[in-house]
């Protein structure tokens, strides 16, 4: 997964987006990056591996000249964590230069790839993202809004993007709208970001979303021009956004992620009560807003049980298992003064592999609680996503292998309670159709990849 920014028009254009990416960093964490546009056409960029605020310097962003820019931060699998895939990719070619940032992922990267290769392409890098940037050189139309267009035919899968060609900045959305893109204003200047807490960062105020199927450009003066150039689709927004990936101050798909959430738990509170419990506790912070709904809806107190240290990323960033086991006690502890000889409720969003979960209900009973009762704000994931959220293989996915009875054993808890489907995706804004759910149901809105390992490595995020 990952985090784009980008402004036309602002006399700190590289600055501000600076600040974007700071508010953008739980999309991606492995690398960020800016690239800037001059008055005199000359496009730099700024890579670093790590987070925002370690690898992109304040000094090294001030040499970032000219009043457009465009940044991103990176998540993605292990395997193609390297600098040569941050991102956003700069290239030149014969009508100047192009620049691109990805979030989502192209699932016939592969073929179109194999296909440039073929007519000579050479790539350097793995991201799927850089198939376009060839799609985008090979353009014969003139207009750059017209050249993404061309780029973008036949390509499937999940992209919102942002494009700088000249001195056109480009905004573009896939036909079914999987990941979340926001325009806002600041002053004379266009901002568009993948969320609007980037917007708030920064002073801009939002304006609307990058339609599906949208291309949106902005160049010479400001007027945003729209072209509805791409073949039309089912809407399929990603309920994951909801669910956990975006920020709950985020105003995403026309609706709050903190309403969402809290939505989310109170349906869960409605479905899976836990009328004997002493009260109600998150697994901070992604599930605070869910676990505020159930209690909310329960009518039991909101406890701190767990404290989270946040001067280290997410625990899924460990590519190890060993790494994650260790990772769990480094980045929570219980509060034993609120959990001792209590019967509690912890509510989370989701559970992936099962891991993390399992160490903290160890951690919960360790502080004395003398029930768990663990409830989870979204359905069992039971397949992989291959429109961008790093959920890994079935054979990694607790819940493709074990029912719910099982999970339930194999986490220690009295008893553990899932939303369904059906509650899901009528607990959130603008549900219940419109919405990709294919991690939990199996019901994919493409034919998988022929390739999903490479697509896992080759990711653009
Ligand atoms: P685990 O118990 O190891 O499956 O981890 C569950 C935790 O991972 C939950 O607290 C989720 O909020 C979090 N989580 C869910 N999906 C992801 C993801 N794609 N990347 C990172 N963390 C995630």
């Amino acid at each position: 997964m990952c985090g784009i920014f980008g402004i036309y028009a602002h006399p700190s254009a590289s600055q501000i987006t600076h600040l974007g990416l700071y508010s953008l960093q739980h999309r991606g964490q492995e690398s960020a990056g800016i690239v800037s546009i001059d008055e005199n056409g000359l496009a730099r960029a700024v890579k670093k591996m790590g987070l925002v605020s370690e690898g992109l310097s304040g000094t090294e962003v001030d040499t970032l000249n000219g009043a457009m820019a465009i940044g991103h931060t990176r998540y993605s699998t292990a395997g193609s964590s390297t600098l040569e895939n941050a991102q956003p990719v700069l290239a030149r070619f014969k009508g100047g230069h192009i620049a691109l940032a990805h979030n989502g992922n192209i699932i016939n990267a592969t073929e179109m790839r194999r296909e440039l290769e073929a007519q000579g392409s050479i790539f350097t890098s793995t991201m799927d993202s850089e198939v376009l940037v060839h799609r985008l050189a090979r353009s014969p139309s003139d207009r750059p809004e017209d050249k993404l267009a061309d780029a973008l035919q036949g390509v499937e899968g999940a992209y919102s993007l942002l494009v700088v060609i000249g001195d056109t900045l480009l905004a573009a959305r896939d036909p079914r709208g999987w990941r979340p893109l926001v325009i806002g204003r600041l002053g004379e200047s266009t901002v568009i970001a993948s969320e609007t807490c980037a917007l708030d960062i920064v002073g801009a105020t939002y304006v609307r979303e990058v339609a599906p199927g949208e291309i949106v450009a902005v160049s010479n003066g400001g007027a945003l021009r729209s072209v509805m150039a791409l073949p039309s689709a089912a809407l399929k927004r990603c309920v994951f956004e909801y669910v956990y990936f975006s920020r709950p101050d985020s105003t995403i798909f026309g609706g709050s992620v903190d309403r969402a959430r809290r939505a989310l738990g109170r349906q869960l509170a409605r479905e899976c009560p836990a009328p004997t419990a002493d009260f109600v506790f998150s697994v901070p912070d992604s599930s605070n807003s869910a676990a505020l709904g159930f209690a909310e809806e329960s009518q039991l107190p909101l406890e701190l049980a767990l404290i989270r240290n946040h001067y280290i990323g997410r625990t899924f960033l460990q590519p190890t298992q060993a790494g994650r086991d260790a990772k769990v006690k480094v980045k929570y502890n219980a509060v034993r003064e609120v959990l001792n000889g209590k019967r509690v409720v912890m509510v989370d969003d989701s559970i992936v592999r099962g891991t993390t979960t399992r160490g903290l209900v160890s951690m919960v009973r360790a502080a004395g609680a003398s029930e768990v009762h663990m409830r989870i704000s979204s359905p069992p994931i039971t397949g992989p996503c291959y429109y961008g959220i790093d959920t890994p293989s079935r054979e990694e996915l607790i819940a493709a292998n074990l029912d719910t009875t099982q999970i339930a054993a194999h986490l220690g808890v009295d008893s553990l309670g899932y939303l369904s489907l059906e509650g899901m995706l009528s607990a959130v804004p603008d549900g219940p159709d419109g919405f990709c759910h294919a991690c939990f149901s199996g019901d994919y809105p493409t034919p998988p990849p022929t390739d999903p390992e490479k697509l896992r490595f080759g990711c653009g995020c």
